[in-house]
């Protein structure tokens, strides 16, 4: 696993925004991509990943105030997009092994189109 800043060649969400691995391309800017999940828990499942390397929500520092903002503002488009924006939707940060973290490239899911329990699991 990798925290530095450098694109991970065996990253998979790295490679994804190489194009060296197909997606679903939901969104794209400068700074951000967003594609479909592979295994949707939801019917809209789109993961929004920070084009560099960052391994978590954790490794953000100071200077990634923009980074993490543009990663909400096109989690909204996507939401948008989908037809979620008045109805509702869900996003989430899981931030390293217990909180689910599988892949150590930050994302934020963006999950909606069905109700929601509270607590998840
Ligand atoms: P997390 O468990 O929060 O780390 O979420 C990782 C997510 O990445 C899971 O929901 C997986 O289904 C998803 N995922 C893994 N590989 C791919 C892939 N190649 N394309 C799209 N989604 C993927």
């Amino acid at each position: 696993m990798s925290s530095g800043r450098d694109a991970d060649p065996a990253c998979i969400f790295c490679r994804i925004v190489r194009g060296e691995i197909p997606a679903q391309r939901v969104h794209e800017d400068a700074s951000t991509l967003a594609f479909d999940d592979l295994n949707p828990q939801a019917p809209v499942h789109v993961l929004v990943v920070p084009k560099v390397h960052v391994a978590t929500v954790a490794d953000l520092t100071a200077e990634d105030g923009a980074l993490a903002g543009q990663m909400v503002l096109a989690a909204n488009q996507v939401a948008r997009a989908k037809g979620l924006a008045e109805r509702g939707y869900r996003l989430i940060w899981n931030c390293r092994e217990e909180a689910g973290q599988s892949v150590f490239h930050l994302h934020l899911h963006v999950l909606g189109g069905r109700a929601m329990k509270w607590p998840p699991g």
